[in-house]
């Protein structure tokens, strides 16, 4: 229970890794602020289950970040994870999608890291812990925006870590190949299209082609990585982009 007293937001905490991470820092005595979409009975049940506040903004609008981060107050550990996919080929990719994808996944991190550092350098002590990606580090074809974003957010994470070094502000990209969670499964029918495959060769032959461990990642690998990234051992790790991926960005 070493987070006991620290007070977490996880960005797109109702679901697959952003829900994992609230749970693994729930488990280690951090007040949890989730954040996201969903039913409401489900969204309550997580709040009574980790002693959880809820705030369901629209973190693709700026608006909606800052009142996320207004109603989260004073924040010791940040997590950007929530995020979007869009698969399409580049001349039929929708620029509103580009701008959606670019907001939530790039954008969203910026407002939420300027409003959260000034009670982190007031507190002398502070972790920013952005999801990125595979996809930060490569690329894969029509997932233009996407890649463009979390390699931005691992632009975004190295110069964090940079401006916060002296502070005891650390920032770290986790960046975790594909693991199972709706984003995954809401990506095979426009990925059978954009590749004209079937629904098992796009899990095998795409998905898990360039897995070499051949598995998805669990959520819970992710929360245990975020957990060890709140330790003190950890206090030297910044501006790191930690791969999660079974090999994937080995090859
Ligand atoms: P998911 O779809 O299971 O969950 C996404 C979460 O974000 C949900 O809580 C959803 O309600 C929330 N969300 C979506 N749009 C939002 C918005 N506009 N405003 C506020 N909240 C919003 O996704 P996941 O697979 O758990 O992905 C989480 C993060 O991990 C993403 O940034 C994703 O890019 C990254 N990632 C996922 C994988 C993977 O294979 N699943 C691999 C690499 C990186």
């Amino acid at each position: 229970m070493f987070l006991t007293g620290k007070r977490a937001a996880i960005t797109g905490s109702t679901s697959g890794i952003g829900l994992a991470i609230a749970r693994a820092l729930h488990e280690q005595g951090a007040q949890v602020v989730l954040s996201g979409f969903g039913d409401d009975a489900m969204i309550a049940s997580l709040c009574d289950e980790m002693g959880a506040t809820h705030v369901g903004t629209d973190l693709s609008q700026r608006d909606g970040v800052e009142a996320f981060m207004h109603a989260a107050g004073e924040v010791d550990i940040l997590v950007n994870n929530a995020g979007m996919q869009h698969v399409s080929p580049v001349e039929e990719f929708p620029p509103e999608k580009w701008d959606s994808i670019l907001a939530l996944n790039l954008t969203a991190a910026f407002d939420t890291a300027r409003k959260a550092v000034p009670h982190m350098k007031r507190a002398g002590w502070g972790r920013i812990i952005n999801v990125a990606s595979a996809h930060s580090l490569t690329a894969s074809p029509f997932k233009a925006a996407y890649v463009a974003a979390k390699h931005g957010l691992d632009g975004l994470t190295k110069t964090l870590a940079l401006e916060l070094a002296t502070f005891n502000i650390t920032a770290n990209c986790i960046s975790p190949a594909y693991v199972w969670t709706p984003l995954v499964e809401n990506q095979i029918p426009d990925t059978m299209k954009a590749r004209n495959m079937t629904r098992d060769q796009v899990i095998e032959d795409v998905m898990l082609e360039r897995q070499p461990t051949k598995k998805f990642v669990h959520p819970a690998d992710i929360g245990a990585m975020a957990v060890f990234l709140c330790r003190e051992e950890a206090a030297n790790m910044t501006g790191s982009n930690i791969t999660v991926d079974g090999g994937w960005t080995a090859q």
